[in-house]
């Protein structure tokens, strides 16, 4: 992982950036609301998902690239590299 992205803007170097996706405090209420859902029987149908989806959101992280110099951020996404071919043909079409 040397590889180096440059900025558009400044020409700076961007670093490799990773951080929550969501916020920790929404995704640890909705964590605790499941387990107290689950643990009093109000519902285990609703506490389950909201389990899960709290689960999901504390861990669920992005990666950005932040230029050191004027602090520009990119997402940094990951292609499926079988679709990309097929999204510039149909762009081309
Ligand atoms: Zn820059």
């Amino acid at each position: 992982m040397a590889k180096t992205v440059i900025c558009n803007l400044c020409n700076g170097q961007m670093q490799l950036y990773s951080g929550p996706r969501f916020s920790r405090k929404l995704g640890g209420f909705l964590v605790i609301g499941g387990i107290f859902a689950i643990f009093f029987w109000i519902g285990p149908v609703l506490g389950i998902p909201l389990l899960l989806m709290g689960l999901y959101m504390m861990g669920a992280k992005r990666q950005l690239w932040v230029c050191k110099e004027c602090n520009t951020a990119m997402e940094r996404v990951e292609l499926e590299p079988v679709e990309q071919p097929e999204v510039a043909q149909k762009k081309a079409e």
